[in-house]
């Protein structure tokens, strides 16, 4: 604008000059008119826009400036009228947040008096004006030079708003984004990212490897109930570290939900050496508030082929093939054959059959007796359900694991329940020490009101609580929850026995004994096995014997199938023995020959033995 040092006052009226005295009086007069009619109009003009307008010569002296100019900058007429340039460019650039680059325009502008310019100022407090800059010219010569200011401080708030808004709605966009596709606890994509880039993948050119791995990690309810949701959630973030290691930095690995992940594996040269090394590398041990855990997965594996080409197969074909490296013995990984279809389909019948059956009430219950060692005689049936299908009986090793998946095992053993006592109520009527065995799982005791169901059935069969025994696995104490140990406790209070079945079997130990609200410890059977000529030294068995008599326990031995090992047993103190040996599982019609029977064997085995007991170590 006004170089320092050149500035020089003009007045801001525009005032007409003397003119020259060879026009004649009355052309000078029409002349006066005119040139008042121009400046009036100029001044007019001048004053009713919004913008501050200055004039400056093209010595550089201020030449005109309008009143909103002298508002907008704050500058008094008087100061103008002075012809003080200095003090005006000095309040000027007083005001400015950045006085140095503006002076710097200036000066570049009047190094070329022919150039226009634009641009914005910024002042101290805060306040924001648009700058023009073009040459004032008389029949093209520059005679001076036309600044305008124009407030835009408000516009430049609203802008600068809408920008900042933009600019967090971006940022919202790209975070939702991401959550869109990523699985928050892992890290890891999510199924809608895996879907996408399968269905991608698939799409692309004929002939590139496509594998889809599924794999689910072995017994993690396990992890979750013993040692809590936070180890859990470790777990499940160190297996997505690990899986990430395993493949290629561009392939995607993808959690399902719960302990379910999947890979997808696009144009690779062996994905059954991916996945290989994902099974490798899960085996080496996780450490977790102290404590070593080693997980362990199952995982399948299905490649795109001539007959699998569309996403929901090649997945079907990954759930299927891993169903069966975990029925194989699980920590395994399989490649999908299509025998594996065979085994699905059986399952789905399998589930499909035993609901029409509980449906149809033809699940029956057989009973096995149990003798008393010391008494001589059968004191104790265990009721066993049975369910056949087509004429031919289904294994319950077969059904109850289904039905505990499909959660049917709450109606059969309701039923179970209601038969036995039914059945076998006048049985137990008849004398006081005769006990009914009944089994229970672990998922009908996570109900929460299984005392009350049996409290009921037992009332309106009319047995005395005291005459019941629920049998229960060791697994349904890994259950954190109390719930479980609360129910055992409740029946305990209300006389009913609890017995632990399948002993030695399970993740327990003869240690963990002590803390667990039961009275009956009962020997898998595959211990008892162990007896053959029944002159071997075991310590197994004998020490499960002594223990559990030393906490207070009675034994049952289950499975004993020869009179060796009877005798074996006896001879140890065992209580009470079952099996084949005495009664195989028995319709209640037959029960009464078979409990005679069995009578009759026990008496046999101590007429025969020495029934002096020897040390059990
Ligand atoms: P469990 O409770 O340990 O029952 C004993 C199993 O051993 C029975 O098999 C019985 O028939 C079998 N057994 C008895 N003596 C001998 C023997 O001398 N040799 C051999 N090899 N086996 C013998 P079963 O009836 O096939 O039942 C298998 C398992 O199915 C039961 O094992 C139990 O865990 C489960 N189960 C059966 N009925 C029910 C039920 O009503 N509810 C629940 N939750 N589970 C049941
Ligand atoms: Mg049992
Ligand atoms: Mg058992």
């Amino acid at each position: 604008m006004i170089p320092e040092g050149r500035i020089h006052h003009a007045p801001i009226q525009v005032s007409a000059s003397s003119g020259s005295g060879r026009v004649s009086t009355s052309a000078r007069a029409e002349e006066d008119a005119r040139l008042r009619e121009a400046t009036s109009l100029l001044s007019a003009t001048l004053e009713s826009t919004a913008d501050g307008i200055l004039v400056v010569s093209a010595e550089g002296r201020i030449a005109l400036v309008n009143n909103q100019f002298l508002a907008m900058w704050g500058i008094p007429r008087d100061l103008v009228d002075t012809g003080d340039d200095e003090a005006v460019m000095n309040s000027v650039l007083d005001q400015l947040a950045d006085p140095g680059q503006f002076l710097e325009k200036v000066t570049a502008l009047y190094a070329d008096p022919d150039a226009e310019s634009h641009d914005v100022l910024r002042f101290r407090d805060g306040r924001t004006f648009e700058r023009y800059s073009r040459p004032q010219k008389v029949d093209e010569h520059v005679v001076g030079r036309v600044w305008s200011f124009r407030d835009v401080t408000e516009a430049r708030l609203a802008q600068d708003q809408i920008s900042r808004a933009m600019a967090d709605l971006a940022q919202q966009a790209n975070q939702l984004k991401t959550l869109a596709f990523q699985d928050p606890l892992t890290g890891l994509s999510n199924r809608q990212l895996f879907n996408d880039r399968l269905a991608y993948a698939l799409a692309g050119p004929c002939g590139t490897a496509v594998d889809v791995l599924l794999l689910d990690l072995d017994d993690f309810k396990e992890v979750n109930d013993i040692h809590g949701h936070h180890a859990g959630d470790q777990m499940l973030i160190e297996v997505g570290r690990r899986l990430r290691a395993c493949v290629r930095p561009g392939d995607v690995v993808a959690r399902l939900g719960g302990d379910e992940f999947v890979v997808l594996l696009v144009g690779s040269l062996d994905a059954d050496a991916a996945a290989e090394r994902i099974v490798e590398s899960l085996k080496a041990p996780v450490w977790i508030d102290g404590t070593m855990l080693r997980p362990s997965l199952s995982l399948g594996l299905a490649s795109i082929s001539e007959d699998a080409v569309d996403a929901s197969e090649l997945l079907r074909r990954a759930d299927i093939a891993m169903y069966a490296a975990k029925a194989a013995g699980k920590n395994r990984y399989l490649r999908f054959q299509p025998e594996m279809m065979r085994a699905l389909l059986e399952r789905t019948d399998l589930d499909a059959g035993l609901r029409a059956a509980v449906d149809n009430g033809e699940i029956a219950v057989h009973y096995q007796p149990i003798v008393s060692a010391p008494l001589g005689k059968v004191v104790k049936v265990e009721a066993l359900a049975r369910w056949e299908r087509d004429g031919v009986l289904v294994a319950p090793q077969q059904f109850i694991p289904a039905a505990e998946r499909s959660g049917l095992v709450v109606e059969i053993g309701t039923e179970v329940l209601l038969r036995g006592c039914t059945e076998l109520a006048p049985w137990l009527a008849a004398d006081p020490v005769r006990s009914l065995a009944v089994n229970v799982s672990g998922v009908q005791l996570q109900q929460g009101n299984f005392p009350e169901l049996l409290f009921a059935t037992a009332e309106s069969c009319g047995v005395d609580p005291h005459q019941l025994v629920v049998e229960v696995t060791e697994s349904v104490f890994f259950d954190d929850d109390c719930q479980i140990r609360r129910q055992l406790v409740q029946l305990r209070s209300a006389g009913v026995r609890v017995a632990l079945d399948d002993f030695g079997t399970g993740y327990s130990s003869l240690g963990r004994l002590q803390d667990l609200p039961v009275d009956t410890l009962k020997i898998d059977q595959s211990f008892v096995g162990m007896i053959r000529s029944g002159t071997e030294h075991l310590p197994i068995l004998n020490c499960m014997i002594s223990m559990a008599h030393g906490l207070g326990l009675t034994v049952t031995a289950e499975g004993v199938e020869t009179r060796e090992q009877a005798e074996y047993l006896i001879q140890r103190g065992c209580d009470s023995l079952q099996g084949y040996l005495f009664s195989r599982p028995q319709p209640a019609d037959v029960l009464p020959d078979a409990v005679a029977a069995s009578g009759r064997v026990i008496a046999g085995l101590h007429a025969d033995t020495d029934t002096q007991t020897q040390p059990v170590l």
